[in-house]
């Protein structure tokens, strides 16, 4: 209600001016309280891992981290913001989970080459803490990038495997990992939004991105029931 003396709020009469002069002090504390979250967000410390789990959704998961020391495993601790889906486009016969993991080991004595799953029709390797710096995203150390704060997951696409339960396994592990570490839906991404690469090659060339992502969503929202 407004009258020559000002703006009534209930029994209150208050001043044109000093109503503006009240929006702007709501606006600046407003502004200052988002900035401090955002200043906040961006020095947020290392996550820690969550405790580890022997099966994920009835698949055994194998932990055979790659050693310390190793170029592949810089040990260096970030904040966990995403999950990184590739797939190993590797078709070769028993091309699966244990013979990734026996690879990134070799691998990533040599070179800059890490991720911290593999996943394939019956059971999931860790190669690296959740909590660690892995190079798959194609992005080197760009901060807030794929390599700096993902968790990469490789999925098997061997001949000898069965890509749809592969599948099904992925989005369970996906779901547990945006669970535990509190990541949003849009943070479950592709080795291709960091780098452009073809990958994972299937899901993307198959139309199949959506569907997989719906099917993770299902399994975060049968882990929170
Ligand atoms: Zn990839």
């Amino acid at each position: 209600m407004k009258n020559n003396r000002g703006i009534r709020i209930g029994r209150m009469r208050i001043k044109p001016r000093f109503f503006v002069f009240l929006l702007i002090l709501v606006a600046m504390i407003a502004g200052f309280i988002w900035g401090g979250l955002k200043i906040a967000d961006h020095f947020r410390g290392p996550s820690e891992e969550a405790p580890f789990e022997e099966t994920i959704g009835g698949i055994p998961v194998i932990r055979d981290l790659i050693p310390e020391g190793a170029i592949g495993r810089p040990g260096t601790l970030r904040t966990i913001r995403y999950v990184v889906i590739h797939e190993t486009g590797n078709t070769a016969e028993t091309a699966g989970a244990a013979s990734h993991n026996s690879y990134v080991h070799t691998e990533a004595m040599k070179q800059k080459l890490s991720w911290h799953y593999t996943v394939d029709d019956h059971e999931i390797y860790q190669h690296l803490p959740d909590n660690e710096v892995g190079y798959h995203a194609g992005d080197r150390l760009e901060e807030k990038g794929g390599n700096m704060c993902g968790i990469g997951i490789e999925i098997c696409v061997n001949a000898d495997n069965d890509y749809e339960v592969t599948l099904e396994n992925t989005a369970k592990l996906a779901a547990r990992l945006l669970d535990v570490y509190d990541i949003p839906m849009k943070a479950l991404t592709k080795h291709q939004d960091y780098s452009g690469k073809n990958c994972p090659e299937h899901l993307i060339e198959d139309e199949r991105w959506d569907e997989f992502c719906g099917m993770v969503e299902k399994e975060l929202k049968a882990r929170k029931a």
